[in-house]
């Protein structure tokens, strides 16, 4: 399947990955709307939120509170946005949910490699 996400998934496509396990994979955006914009995506391919089940959705929910911690930990971030494009606005077809950090005060977007290393030390 020509699917990007399911190539991260299989390591055929670099990515900045935070966080994985059995059912998810957590990494960084490639064009972050804000430092620390995360994806969270299921190791399955589901399209969109049709497709979702309850335990992958719950196990998300619970990915998603500890990806927020981390964070607030790792880049004092001081609220977070969760998006989940459908249809016509999903770009990418394989289920993501987006967690874009908010901050208080004006931030200078950097490098991702550079978020990287803070969210990971
Ligand atoms: P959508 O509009 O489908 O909700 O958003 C897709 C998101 O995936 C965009 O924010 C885009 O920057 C991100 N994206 C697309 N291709 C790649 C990729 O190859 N690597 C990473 N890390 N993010 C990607
Ligand atoms: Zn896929």
């Amino acid at each position: 399947m020509d699917c990007i996400f399911c190539k991260i998934i299989e390591g055929e496509i670099p990515s900045y990955t935070v966080y994985e396990d059995e059912i998810v994979k957590v990494f960084l955006d490639v064009n972050p709307d804000s430092n620390g914009h995360l994806l969270i995506i299921p190791k399955k391919h589901i399209l969109d939120i049709n497709e979702m089940d309850a335990n992958t959705w719950t196990h998300m929910l619970e990915i998603t509170k500890k990806m927020r911690k981390l964070l607030e930990t790792k880049l004092q971030i001081d609220g977070l946005t969760l998006i989940q494009n459908n249809g016509m606005i999903q770009e990418v077809k394989h289920f993501h949910l987006h967690l874009k950090p908010f901050y208080r005060d004006p931030q200078t977007i950097l490098p991702v490699e550079d978020i990287y290393e803070k969210i990971t030390h």
